[in-house]
Parts: C-alpha cells; sequence; structure tokens
C-alpha cells in the first residue's frame, strides 16, 4: 500500500495512484501520521475528527449528476467537462468557497507507481483553485466506471475544503477526509435517483 502524501499548500500535487488501495482500514492514523510534527499531527487529527460531509442545504444537485452520468456515458469530453463544472459550481457556491477551474482531459497519465485519477491544486493567485480528472483509462483507454469517476471529483473538492471550508492549513488523506469524500459522493448519487423519480 502507497502512503498518501501529505501535502503543503502552494507546492504539493496529489496523485492518485491505485485509488482503492487507498481506503482505510482500521480505525487508527495512517503509517505517516508518525512521522509527522507535532503542528502538522494537530492538522492530521482536526480532519480525522469530521467524519461526514452532506451537500450544502438547499441546493440541487441531482441534475448536475444525472448530465454527468449521461455525459461521461457518451464519452463526450466537453459535456463531461461542462457537467462537472457545473457540479462543482453549485457545491463551492453553496458551501461558499472559492470557485474552481474543473479540466477534464483524456487518458490517464500513469507510471511505475500507477496511474493518475485526478489532481488538486489550490489556488495561486491569480490563479484560482484548479481540478484536474482523466475520463479514461491509462492501459486499456475504457472510460472510467461512473461512481469512480465522481468519486474521485469529489475526492479533488474536498482538498478544496479542507483548505477554504474548514481553514486548514494543509490537507491530509485521513481517515476523516475519506469519509467526508465518501458520504457527499452517497448523498449526491442518492440526489440524482431522486431528481430522476421527479416529472421534469
Ligand atoms: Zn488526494
Amino acid at each position: 500500500m502507497q502512503d498518501p502524501k501529505p501535502g503543503s499548500r502552494r507546492a504539493s500535487l496529489f496523485r492518485h495512484a491505485v485509488y482503492t488501495l487507498h481506503q482505510p482500514t482500521q480505525l487508527m492514523p495512517f503509517a505517516y501520521y508518525a512521522r509527522l510534527s507535532p503542528a502538522r499531527q494537530r492538522i492530521y487529527r482536526e480532519s480525522d475528527a469530521i467524519q461526514s460531509l452532506e451537500p450544502p442545504p438547499g441546493v440541487a444537485t441531482g441534475a448536475h449528476v444525472a448530465r454527468l452520468r449521461t455525459s461521461l456515458a457518451a464519452a463526450s469530453r466537453p459535456d463531461v467537462q461542462r457537467a462537472c463544472q457545473a457540479l462543482i459550481d453549485a457545491l463551492v457556491a453553496g458551501y461558499g468557497v472559492q470557485k474552481i477551474r474543473v479540466r477534464v482531459l483524456a487518458q490517464r497519465p500513469a507510471d511505475e507507481e500507477g496511474e493518475l485519477h485526478g489532481l488538486y491544486e489550490p489556488d495561486d493567485a491569480p490563479k484560482p483553485a484548479h481540478i484536474t480528472v482523466w475520463m479514461r483509462t491509462a492501459a486499456r483507454k475504457d472510460v472510467v466506471a461512473f461512481k469512480t469517476f465522481l468519486r474521485t471529483l469529489i475526492h479533488e473538492l474536498c482538498h478544496h475544503l479542507d483548505y477554504e471550508l474548514y481553514n486548514m492549513s494543509e490537507t491530509f488523506h485521513t481517515e476523516g477526509f475519506y469519509k467526508r469524500e465518501s458520504t457527499l459522493t452517497n448523498a449526491l448519487l442518492r440526489a440524482e435517483s431522486t431528481a430522476a423519480g421527479l416529472p421534469g
């Protein structure tokens, strides 16, 4: 298992080698916690303590999620990018945090460490924060499964929220972080199925 690497606000890019291998299996800090300074351990514990994240109240997300699913199924990169941007715009407006520019690229880059699923780059004024996600696997160039794709997009948003919503000075991969990613992704999928059941 590859340790998630902690990031510093200005300098880091976030690698996502085989994504499912990062899932926590026990109620303990990840191994890299022991190597952090006491100040960074405090941020880690703060991150770990926030165990769920709901969509902002009153923000309709179901139609955006449904559009993202359709665009990905059609393998239309410009449509996927528009749908991702619309969903992220709705979420950041609802949370009252700074905007993010979303970029969707075709084939995931890969090296011996694995495939890159997504990337978050914090704002570097006047450049806004960026999320990059890839819609095709590196090896077979297949379109990525919808839930995996949505989860990656939300994972990158969660890095942004660590800085902008929770005012943490660093963003760490903690068990709490993965739970926030997971609860928000699942809530969005529920919003999609609810929206699909309504007329119009
Ligand atoms: Zn990450």
